[in-house]
């Protein structure tokens, strides 16, 4: 598959003529397309992400400079073709983009990751060609975000069950329901919203609606008060006779729990990169600790209690780095990745509560506060094990898909 090309942020483009093979893929040696992506998203980290994150999380501001900033990078639409205004990339370059940027700031990567697989990702799947132009497209440059509404407070993992109502009148759609949980809702200019027409047909009866926002008859909670990933934005959407034009469907009638499961799939990878990227940030942060901190009159470093919670880190890091890697790969050559993205998302997320809490160790008291970033990715980290599906729910996936096999 040809790659078109990155957007820098000075406006240069990397070479657009790369040509990536699945077999270059397949080996640990990263393209060089990709080895940019992921370098570039790191310097930025760094440089921009790095320094602030502690001070967003605290404050609980919602990173919307740096948000146009990866916009102007492409980071903000990086499958999306260049056409409607993306960075025409794969699935690989976007789970490297949303380590490095949740390496930096976790809550930065959480945005980046809801607009780019829960929010675009389905219009690109399942979008006309106008809904693509109208919903994706002023979606790209990290001037607007958007949302995706799945959850309802009545249930969660057990998403068939919703009990929002679209009822149609005239030409419209008239939405009715309260959704619960939703990232970026305070900042979003738009949502995918799961709703039934029929409560009676289960999952059968649900279907998905594009709404702008802000919107009449829509209105939002009060912002959530979490543990982690403090600087997005998460809240309620209440629904109440929230009129859409009847073209707002988005996909067929009845097809909304499949977009769902689908966009989840996909979503998974995201989240995976996501605890990845935090897993990292925590490793880095105990590895350099442990050369600087001295303890008994030498490096704590030296220590080989020290010594095995690193190797222990490291090991999950990279053992759920090439789970992550091979889910988008699947991904980007068309083939099933249903259960390689649960294990992804199951494997990084453990991967980044245990790197958490080996952090904290490793630092000891300084883990503990807030003048050292440890204690932010542990809080950070919890999160990965709950949404796009809790650890349980990958698991029942892992399960099933597995069982499968073995029948067939
Ligand atoms: C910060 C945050 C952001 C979120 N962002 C979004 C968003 O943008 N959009 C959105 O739609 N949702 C979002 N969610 C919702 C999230 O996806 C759900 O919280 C999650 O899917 C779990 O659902 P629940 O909270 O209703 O838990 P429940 O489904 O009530 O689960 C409670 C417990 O029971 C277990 N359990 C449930 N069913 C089973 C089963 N069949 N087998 C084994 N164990 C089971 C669960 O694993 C869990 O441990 C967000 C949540 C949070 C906290």
């Amino acid at each position: 598959a040809a790659i078109t090309m990155l957007h820098r942020r000075d406006g240069a483009r990397f070479p657009p003529d790369m040509t990536l093979s699945i077999q270059a893929k397949e080996s640990t040696e990263l393209p060089e397309m990709h080895q940019m992506m992921r370098q570039t998203c790191r310097d930025y980290a760094d440089r921009e992400l790095g320094p602030i994150a502690g001070k967003l999380d605290k404050e609980h501001l919602f990173p919307a400079q740096q948000v146009r900033e990866l916009g102007a990078m492409g980071v903000m639409a990086i499958e999306v073709p260049e056409a409607l205004g993306g960075a025409g990339m794969d699935y690989l370059a976007y789970s490297l983009a949303v380590e490095e940027i949740s390496r930096g700031c976790g809550s930065t990567g959480c945005v980046v990751s809801v607009n780019n697989s829960l929010y675009i990702g389905p219009i690109l799947k399942f979008g006309t060609q106008k809904q693509k132009e109208q919903w994706i497209t002023p979606f790209t440059t990290g001037e607007k975000v958007g949302c995706f509404a799945l959850s309802e407070p009545g249930n969660g993992s057990d998403a068939g069950a919703a009990s929002t109502l679209a009822r149609q009148e005239g030409e419209e759609w008239v939405l009715n329901g309260t959704k619960a949980w939703i990232t970026n809702s305070w900042d979003a200019s738009a949502t995918v919203i799961f709703a039934t027409t029929d409560k009676s047909l289960k999952h059968k009866g649900i279907s998905a609606f594009l709404v702008p926002m802000p919107h009449p008859g829509l209105s939002l909670g009060k912002k959530e008060d979490k543990l982690g990933i403090r600087a997005t934005s998460t809240a309620n959407l209440i629904l109440e006779d929230c009129r859409i034009p009847l073209g707002n469907m988005l996909g067929s009638r009845g097809s909304g729990f499949k977009i769902a499961m689908q966009t989840l799939d996909s979503g998974r990878i995201g989240i995976a990169s996501q605890a990845l990227g935090i897993a990292q940030a925590a490793l880095d942060c105990a590895a350099d600790y442990a050369h600087k901190r001295t303890a008994f009159g030498a490096p704590i470093g030296k220590l080989q209690a020290v010594q095995f919670k690193l190797a222990d880190m490291a090991v999950a890091v990279e053992s759920a780095r090439l789970l992550t890697w091979k889910a988008a790969m699947l991904k980007d050559a068309k083939k099933p990745f249903t259960k390689e993205a649960a294990m992804a998302k199951l494997a990084a997320s453990e991967a980044a509560t245990f790197c958490g809490h080996q952090s904290i160790q490793v630092l000891g008291g300084m883990g503990y506060v807030t003048d050292m970033p440890a204690e932010r990715h542990y809080r950070d980290a919890r999160i990965t094990e709950i949404y796009e599906g809790t650890s349980e729910i990958q698991r029942l996936v892992i399960a099933g898909q597995l069982l499968k096999e073995y029948a067939s």
